[in-house]
């Protein structure tokens, strides 16, 4: 089949070398980065690809840690999985609402979100996700929201033990709208808590299969080495995500440090979505410098060093699970001169030999299966 191969803008992109893979921007894609795009008027579609047999993964928000980008360029993080035409999103930082309805796909049309952590850079835009899926819900007739006469949640909100404090933060907020709009007379608008609800990740493992993707969660490193036996009922709990669909296999990294976790849960997958820090950049070229002036700034660095991921790291991670493809988001410092962007990719690909492609918002990457 054909394979597709493009460089854009500051997106590196090596060759792809897997025959099942299909790389396909939208054109979505290209207006968002049109200053960054060249040849942006050259057909870009490979014409095999059917949305209705495809896993196609779409960075929705690449920026990660607390600096937002000044340039706008990148969102915080989020990601987007769509399979056979049904949506999953990965974490909803801010801009999550934004960046979905740039890349064509109404807040109201996804059902199921998966967060990671508690982390405001993978949080802070999940009011925003419920309150605008609620509000065009209603505004677009969506069945779903406008049928009176069932009342079983459709909107499901996966994460660790957390998830649910943010959740019934984010109804409270909503239910102030929620009282408004039944008072003007809409009437058939179902209520909010008939609409989302919040389940909560017990243990590692299979926890969800819908009969076409099913998803494993494990603990990584991001609050330190994790305990053996049960997690925790709240606090620090991080979770990486492998998806597994007809199309192929997708591992979320999630904020890491090393993980052996992540390397067997990632073995012989076609996709690893990691996320990726470089210290001393963040210190010295991004708009986030201000974090050197922080009153604990070892504690600061010990924390990036050890729960995040440099990119010799998923080099080395990578290389050892035998995965296919390496996608680069949650960039960290996300803010600075695309040069740095080629240095990640050559210092992951000093450890691994297959495809690796620094992300940028809006980026989407297919895979069809034959
Ligand atoms: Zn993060
Ligand atoms: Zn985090």
């Amino acid at each position: 089949m054909n394979t597709v191969e493009r460089t854009k803008g500051n997106l590196i992109a090596s060759a792809l070398v897997c025959c099942a893979v299909v790389f396909q921007p939208t054109a979505n894609a290209a207006d968002a980065n049109a200053n960054l795009e060249p040849n942006r008027d050259q057909p870009m579609i490979n014409p095999a690809a059917s949305a209705q047999q495809a896993t196609t993964i779409t960075l929705l928000g690449t920026m990660g840690g607390p600096p937002e980008d000044p340039s706008g360029r990148r969102a915080q993080s989020s990601t987007l999985l769509t399979v056979n035409g049904v949506h999953y999103l990965i974490d909803a930082g801010d801009g999550v609402v934004s960046r979905l309805i740039k890349a064509g796909v109404p807040p109201y049309t996804v059902r199921k979100v998966f967060l990671t952590h508690r982390h405001l850079d993978h949080t802070a835009g999940l009011t925003a996700f419920m309150s605008q899926s609620w509000f065009n819900g209603w505004f677009f007739r969506d069945k779903y929201y406008m049928d009176r006469s069932t009342t079983k949640p459709f909107v499901e909100i996966y994460g660790p033990p957390d998830t649910s404090t943010l959740f019934e933060g984010s109804m409270k907020f909503l239910s102030v709208s929620a009282r408004d709009a039944d008072a003007i007379g809409s009437g058939t608008m179902k209520l909010p808590q008939e609409v989302f609800s919040v389940r909560t990740i017990e243990k590692p493992g299979v926890f969800f299969n819908d009969g076409t993707v099913k998803v494993t969660a494990i603990e990584n490193t991001h609050f330190g080495i994790p305990m053996p036996g049960p997690i925790a009922k709240n606090g620090d709990f991080s979770f990486a995500y492998r998806f597994d669909t007809p199309s192929g296999s997708v591992v979320f990294t999630g904020d890491s440090g090393p993980s052996e976790n992540i390397t067997k849960l990632a073995e012989g997958a076609d996709v690893l979505v990691s996320e990726v820090l470089d210290f001393k950049l963040l210190t010295t070229e991004s708009w986030g410098v201000g974090i050197t002036k922080a009153p604990n700034p070892e504690q600061i660095r010990s924390h990036m060093e050890r729960k995040h991921l440099s990119p010799e790291e998923i080099g080395k991670m990578a290389a050892k699970a035998g995965v296919k493809l390496v996608i680069l988001s949650h960039v960290v410092p996300g803010d600075v001169s695309p040069k740095y962007f080629v240095e990640f990719v050559a210092a992951v690909k000093k450890y691994f030999s297959g495809p690796v492609i620094l992300g940028q918002d809006l980026f989407q990457y297919s895979m069809v299966k034959q």
